[in-house]
């Protein structure tokens, strides 16, 4: 098949979150399968940047109508592995900035353009460069306008660009919400600027866009995609999901075993595997030194990796802070973001700098070393479309502590309620039961024996993107 991905992130090239995880292995997945696959990003600064993009060949000279305006710009390709081409939509106007989505205070005022124009370059590429999909998959708000775009390139230009398009929800929450005005920028017809269209409560909704006008919609587990019919996850968009219940399915996100694998993980001190854990500890070690506490400490290390925001559960936490000040225990957490919850946490590690220590910056590395070298992971999230690290953590042998939402659902067990089959612990997304969970982990982790066996069925998982792959394949087969 010919298959093109749109998306606004893709590992390894620029990455905000799971998103360029999921965009980056699924496709290297299918290209490694031996469908010919092309993605598109913006020509973000950090991308252009990257040594693999050196070599890329300018393939387009862009003129894209926005409105009565006509902005031009560039597409560049390269191909960083067989099969596989990376398309980048390029206009330093737009890209060449510092991080995708905002300047850390507040999202980029013209980020409707931004992404608007970097859908009408995808469709451009695909008509002038005439690259015949079969399918072309688009993800999340940044890329949900291309499918009716795309329908409406074909009408006005009589032809065929893509056989069906597929849009996946990453993250309801993220809806590319924007004035009305917004809307005269897409050039397509007026009566989309309606109830059944991009139309919402008077403003310009893109992800809706993207729900109504391709031929499936995915999400990226199960439990999600019946969630987000339900006001209580939908983020406002529960009855327009509902309209497409029949063409909806969750697929779960796999994990990329090149990057995330204790056994060949480059960025550990010590590769390790279920059979033989003493790397683990080296890790742990590495991991309390890098954190400034006691290296000898023999309790518990609770690791967090996220996006400090209110989704990851971070209050949950930090209403939880006498725990950490009380117990024999240790907290090492990675993440930046909300402001508030930063310093928070940061008067917290500066009220128990041996206990508590805050990483509050993008540090890939140590983000495995955590993954790696602690004991449990907590993910409180008060919503979860997929989630990753859950995953992660158990493929390191690091149980997660994790709320009974989305994806975190349908990836972990409880090991309290089924003893047989637990690979973590499980609470509701609420300070009083996450505090359940981590005395419950107290107890887990004294008792070595049972600890182990719980250890052993979480690495014993299988999150390879193979089944996520596969799974994604035969609904691409089923739809055309
Ligand atoms: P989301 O996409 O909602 O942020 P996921 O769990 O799906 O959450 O994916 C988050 C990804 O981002 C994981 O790969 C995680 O390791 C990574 N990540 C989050 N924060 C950081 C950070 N500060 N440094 C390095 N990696 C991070």
């Amino acid at each position: 098949m010919k298959i093109v991905h749109v998306a606004s992130e893709l590992f390894p090239y620029i990455k905000t979150g799971g998103l360029a995880d999921a965009v980056g292995a699924l496709s290297a997945a299918f290209a490694d399968n031996g469908h010919e696959v092309s993605v598109f990003i913006p020509g973000y600064r950090a991308v252009l940047e990257h040594k693999d993009a050196a070599a890329a060949e300018r393939r387009l000279r862009l003129k894209i109508e926005m409105g009565d305006q006509y902005l031009s710009g560039d597409v560049r390709v390269f191909s960083p592995r067989a099969n596989l081409k990376v398309y980048l939509i390029c206009r330093e106007e737009f890209f060449d900035r510092r991080s995708p989505y905002g300047n850390g205070e507040r999202d980029y005022e013209d980020n409707a353009d931004r992404f608007i124009f970097f859908c009408k370059g995808v469709v451009e590429m695909l008509r002038i460069g005439d690259l015949q999909a079969d399918i072309v998959h688009c993800h999340d708000w940044q890329a949900a306008v291309l499918p009716v775009l795309l329908r409406d390139a074909e009408r006005r230009h009589r032809l065929t660009l893509a056989l069906k398009t597929i849009f996946t929800i990453h993250n309801i929450a993220f809806q590319g919400l924007f004035p009305a005005k917004v809307f005269a920028r897409t050039n397509l017809p007026d009566e989309l600027y309606h109830i059944d269209g991009l139309e919402y409560y008077s403003q310009v909704n893109l992800l809706k866009g993207g729900i109504l006008f391709s031929d499936r919609v995915t999400t990226v587990s199960p439990r999600y995609a019946r969630e987000i019919q339900t006001p209580e996850f939908g983020c406002g968009l529960d009855g327009v999901v509902q309209t497409r219940v029949d063409d909806i399915v969750g697929l779960l996100n796999g994990v990329d075993s090149a990057v995330w694998n204790p056994a060949a993980d480059a960025l550990l001190p010590a590769r390790y595997s279920a059979v033989n854990l003493s790397g683990k500890q080296v890790c742990r070690t590495e991991l309390l030194k890098r954190a400034g506490f006691a290296t000898d400490f023999k309790g518990p290390i609770f690791g967090m990796v996220c996006r400090l925001t209110e989704q990851k559960g971070v209050d949950f936490v930090l209403e939880n802070r006498d725990f950490f000040l009380k117990e024999n225990v240790r907290l090492v957490v990675l993440g930046s973001g909300d402001k508030r919850m930063e310093d928070e946490l940061r008067e917290l590690a500066a009220v128990v700098p041996h206990q508590v220590f805050l990483c509050a910056k993008l540090d890939e590395e140590m983000s495995h070393l955590i993954e790696a070298g602690s004991d449990f992971f907590v993910m409180p999230s008060v919503f979860e479309p997929c989630g990753l690290n859950q995953m992660y953590s158990q493929v390191y042998g690091t149980l997660p502590i994790v709320s009974r939402v989305g994806g975190l659902v349908d990836t972990v067990v409880d090991a309290d309620e089924r003893p047989a089959a637990g690979t973590g612990l499980m609470c509701d997304p609420s300070t009083v039961s996450l505090r359940d969970a981590l005395q419950r982990a107290l107890v887990l982790f004294a008792d070595k024996p049972r600890y182990a066996a719980v250890q052993q069925r979480a690495m014993a998982k299988d999150f390879s993107w193979k089944i996520a792959a596969a799974a994604y394949e035969q609904m691409y087969q089923e739809s055309l």
